[in-house]
């Protein structure tokens, strides 16, 4: 009976190392191979610290977990920033390196390892058995499963996907992902360190074979096996895995050395076999998806009731005169931007004026998108100012500008794929409580009570542009109308007074065009300030009041919409209409 109790107390240690490695990959989206290199950070702290101090098994525990969280965070601040292939290149390397640097290391015991530890103490008494360890290890493995849960399945959780869909789109709504990712790596890596600590404590050594890249290997398999994003899946990933072995000695009658040959290839049986029949793993990831709950309880508003109350400073703008023109909240001055040979934007000049429809029009390839990109901070301008209501914003991050009220959408939706249309739109709720690491965990109140405000608006804004806010399928899945239709009102529920739309029309026909014309004529009557850039020439004569031709990244021409158009030449040149 002990010999299996021994293989379930290896099966909770490395659901801890699974566990923790999921919300890395399944959630973060950040492909992580350092579980060893983090495993060994905290198995070995936890046993220098025993040999040298001799104190108790948990506090031992917990430095070996600070110093692997803070081990974390110095390596990374820098791999974050990188693409999926290279963090896993450079989390491989870190494991690799940290077992060269053991194995070449006396003080920490080199091959053999650091020997000698005492029996781990736990709550006063010695753990002998195999079965004295199983009611900590539970108890361990629940408290990280439930840090791991509030971390994964929260709107921090949210922020996390959303910006392993698209960052550039989560900057866009004003928010700075690398902050809970750098938290949610350091806490990962903390549990891990942890994990290893208590894999030190239960072998009664520390040696380099617990941390090698075999061990990744195995956690990695786990959280495949289990299913991604689904923590109960990374525990039974870890049970299964872990009971390979014993079930060949055991019920198989193999004899150790042979078990030990086989295992490879079973474990590589096991995996083809995920891969082919259930990509999505034993237990596949279940959701709880976010409800419009108080928006939907009474049946919904109307469209009409739906206009949001939340439309900033913008509505209280005077209604526009004719003939003397609002004055300019945007001015952009003499900007320039090459891209190596590509002189995408020359000296360009352009003002946005308050309430009014700006229609950025010409060929393709002009240098509009970039005009966009350079006004909202993705791309710095190589010369030239951007001043946003007298304010120098040209330096700005797009985060920065997004948050001073002035909101792009983008040419290609950038929609976060793989949440519903109503958690896309909740993710322009700012600031929100349950994206903030302390106010996650310790004003849970606080944050529930925001994020059914942010439903509630949210599910108003999909209202608004003619969505159902009860959809629940991943917005990758809608059709092209719809995604546009959530870019819109995810855009909108910024509360930014300032909107840059990108082809706002393209790819969309027929009634579905008509209404998104209404809908921006709706928000210019919201008292939006707005530039559009579109290639309809309907579009542009109902909806614009001034207009810039664009030609090899510079304005040629600008006027009164209606002037511009009855302009011959320049009809001809930009809409080939004569
Ligand atoms: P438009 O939106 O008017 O169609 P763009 O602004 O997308 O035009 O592109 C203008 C020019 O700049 C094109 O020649 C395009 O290939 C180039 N360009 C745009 N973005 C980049 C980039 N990130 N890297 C290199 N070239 C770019
Ligand atoms: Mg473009």
């Amino acid at each position: 009976m002990e010999f299996w109790i021994g293989y379930l107390d290896q099966a909770l240690i490395f659901a801890m190392f699974a566990v923790s490695l999921n919300v890395l990959i399944g959630y973060a989206g950040i492909f992580s191979i350092g579980s060893a290199a983090f495993g060994a950070f905290g198995g070995y702290s936890t046993a220098l610290v025993l040999l040298g101090q001799g104190m108790p098994a948990l506090p031992a525990l917990l430095i070996g977990a600070v110093i692997g969280g803070a081990a974390s965070l110095l390596i990374s601040g820098p791999i974050l920033k990188l693409s999926a292939e290279y963090v896993m290149l450079m989390t491989l390397s870190l494991s690799i390196l940290t077992v060269t640097v053991i194995v070449a290391s006396p003080q920490l015991g080199s091959q053999q390892g650091l020997i000698g530890l005492p029996l781990p103490n736990f709550g006063g008494s010695d753990l002998l058995l195999p079965s004295d360890y199983v009611p900590w290890l539970a108890i361990f493995l629940a408290v990280a499963v439930a840090i791991c849960w509030i971390i994964a399945e929260s709107p921090l959780g949210r922020l996390l996907r959303a910006a392993k869909d698209d960052t550039v789109a989560v900057r866009s709504l004003g928010k700075n992902p690398l902050g809970v990712q750098l938290f949610t790596f350091g806490v990962m890596a903390a549990i891990t360190a942890f994990a290893g600590g208590l894999l030190v404590l239960y072998n009664g050594i520390a040696a380099p074979s617990l941390f090698s890249l075999d061990q990744t290997m195995l956690v990695f398999a786990m959280v495949i096996v289990g299913g991604t994003a689904s923590l109960p899946g990374s525990i039974v990933g870890a049970i299964l895995i872990v009971a390979v072995s014993p079930v060949l000695q055991q019920v198989l009658k193999l004899r150790p050395e042979d078990s030990a040959l086989i295992r490879p290839v079973v474990f590589g049986l096991l995996l083809i076999l995920i891969m082919r029949f259930r990509p999505v793993g034993l237990i596949p990831e279940r959701r709880r998806v976010l409800r419009p709950r108080d928006a939907t309880g009474k049946g919904g508003p109307s469209a009409e009731e739906a206009r949001p109350t939340h439309t900033g400073d913008a509505a209280e703008v005077a209604p526009r005169k004719s003939g003397e023109r609002p004055e300019p909240v945007v001015v952009i001055e003499g900007i320039d931007k090459s891209f190596g040979g590509v002189h995408a934007v020359r000296d360009l000049s352009l003002q946005l004026r308050r309430g009014e429809i700006t229609a950025l029009v010409g060929p393709n390839g002009a240098g509009k998108s970039t005009v966009f990109n350079l006004i909202t901070g993705e791309l710095r301008p190589d010369a030239g100012v951007v001043h946003l209501g007298g304010t120098d914003i040209t330096r700005w991050t797009p985060e920065r500008v997004a948050r001073a009220g002035m909101v792009r959408s983008f040419q290609d939706l950038r929609v976060f794929g793989s949440l519903t249309p109503l958690e896309n739109v909740v993710m322009a709720g700012r600031p929100h409580a349950g994206e903030n690491p302390a106010l996650l965990f310790f004003a849970p109140l606080r944050w529930r009570r925001q994020e059914r405000e942010f439903a509630k608006t949210a599910a108003e804004w999909l209202t608004f542009v003619g969505l159902d806010p009860e959809i629940r399928t991943a917005t990758s899945a809608l059709s092209f109308a719809q995604q546009k239709q959530v870019a819109f009102a995810r855009v909108l529920a910024t509360g930014a007074e300032i909107f840059l739309l990108d082809e706002p029309l393209s790819g969309i026909e027929g009634s579905a065009a008509e209404e998104l014309l209404a809908l921006i004529e709706r928000m210019r009557d919201l008292g939006h300030t707005i530039c559009i850039v579109e290639h309809s020439i309907q579009a542009i004569s109902r909806l614009a009041d001034w207009g810039y031709f664009m030609e090899n990244g510079t304005v040629t021409a600008e006027g009164r919409i209606h002037d511009l158009l009855a302009d011959t030449r320049l009809a001809e040149a930009y809409f080939g209409i004569s």
